[in-house]
């Protein structure tokens, strides 16, 4: 997918800056709160040695980036891609803080990963790299202080790793209240029913609350998705529940177009088959012309940087949903916002993953065990409220939503700081 995009690998973080500061300016944000959001809290660099299967050692450098921690303990995933560098991590980092404090997570905002392709490693070296980070995180990391989570390219496999090798090393009466150092594990090791569409199901949660606001329905909406993972497959998922019709999907493994629609679970099952969406039905489609494709609705559930100002002017579609983190750059959104696009910011969009996330560590903070009915449910109704809230304060301030949807996490923020002090 990445072929479509200029490659600004450097450029993320500036992306997280100007939004900031717009939004900023407009709601005239305490200047010491401006400072000190301004900047990460931590940067850790770790660089750690891995056995190969084929007896090499091979040596690993992870990231783990701490940007705020006002609202309580940071919080966000962890990537395994070859795009993860300090500038990534630093944006991620930071847009995760601005999406707790959105949702009204008692989190703060972290991020991190390994520069890695996981496909040129086999499962258990994956698992020596997975359990290798994490001993060299130590505790930086920790279920009252960072807690990761999965992201692009890692899964619950891992975070059951990652759970298993940080409970390993405390002693053995203090094992298990440390489960929630991480979210997002397998059922059967703590992790929460609802928890892997949790992300996918909130952003369409958020495309239902746009319909709904603009009095119109989804029903035979055409969409296209960008990313077939985890978000775009569980976001195609619950379009089709409503009756939307998905006439695109673009991946990092090709291209596919079809104007008479396609089947998200015929789609998944042929990529589990054959590792790839090129190919399906024959309806192999020129990757740049992806986003240009004739839809409603596009749902960019990949990387960042995706649409572009090389891209944004062939879009049709009249709302974009951000599933991916930072997919807009900021050229690209003017373009978008002059052409009267609607953008639901990523920061709202795909927030319902670390709402999952939230509810996953309060289970196993008081060991509970929750339904996947009341997880759904809690889910929709807080993805509702805060859709209401960023198109309110958009009203009220006159601007786009992601600058809202900043101002309404940003004045949370600023209240944390105003009535706690500095220390000393
Ligand atoms: N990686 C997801 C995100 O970007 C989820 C983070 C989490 O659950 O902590 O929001």
């Amino acid at each position: 997918m990445a072929t479509t995009a200029k490659s600004r690998k450097t450029g993320m973080y500036e992306n997280v800056k100007n939004q900031f500061d717009k939004a900023a300016a407009v709601m005239n944000l305490d200047e010491s709160v401006k400072k000190i959001l301004s900047i990460t809290n931590n940067e850790i660099i770790v660089h750690f040695p891995v056995k190969m299967d084929n007896g090499d050692v091979e040596v690993f450098t992870g990231y783990r980036v701490q940007h705020n921690n006002a609202l309580g303990p940071y919080k966000g995933g962890l990537r395994y891609h070859d795009t993860v560098d300090i500038d990534a991590a630093r944006a991620l980092a930071t847009w995760m803080t601005w999406k707790t404090a959105l949702a009204g997570l008692p989190y703060g905002g972290g991020k991190g990963g390994i520069q890695i392709d996981p496909k040129k490693y086999s499962t258990a070296e994956l698992e020596r790299i997975t359990r290798r980070f994490t001993f060299a995180l130590g505790d930086n990391i920790g279920p009252e202080h960072d807690i990761p989570a999965p992201d692009v390219n890692t899964t619950p496999q891992m975070m059951a790793w990652i759970a298993d090798t940080y409970m390993s090393t405390k002693s053995p009466s203090e094992r298990s209240k440390n489960q929630h150092v991480v979210t997002g594990k397998p059922v059967g090791s703590g992790g929460l029913e609802g928890r892997d569409r949790a992300t996918g199901f909130g952003v369409v949660v958020t495309i239902e609350a746009w319909a709904k606001m603009k009095g119109i329905s989804l029903q035979g909406m055409k969409y296209i998705v960008q990313g077939f993972g985890n978000v775009g497959y569980w976001s195609a998922h619950f379009m089709s529940k409503n009756g939307a019709i998905l006439v695109g999907v673009q991946d990092a493994t090709g291209t596919i177009y079809n104007p008479d629609g396609m089947d998200p679970e015929d789609l998944l099952q042929y990529q589990k088959e054959n590792a790839t969406i090129h190919g399906y039905t024959n309806h192999d489609f020129d990757s740049d012309k992806f986003f240009g494709i004739d839809c409603d609705i596009i749902i960019p559930a990949a990387l960042g940087n995706q649409i572009t100002e090389e891209n944004a002017g062939s879009i049709k579609a009249k709302l974009i949903a951000e599933g991916a983190n930072g997919p807009t750059d900021t050229e690209g959104e003017t373009i978008l916002l002059e052409k009267g696009v609607e953008i639901i910011p990523d920061i709202l969009c795909n927030s319902g993953g670390v709402i999952g996330s939230y509810y996953e560590w309060l289970q196993n903070r008081n060991g509970e065990i929750w339904y996947m009915d009341d997880v759904i449910g809690k889910l929709r109704r807080k993805l509702e409220d805060a859709f209401e809230k960023v198109v309110h304060t958009s009203e009220e301030y006159k601007t786009d939503w992601r600058t809202a949807a900043y101002i309404v996490a940003l004045t949370r923020i600023e209240m944390a700081y105003k009535q706690r002090g500095i220390f000393p």
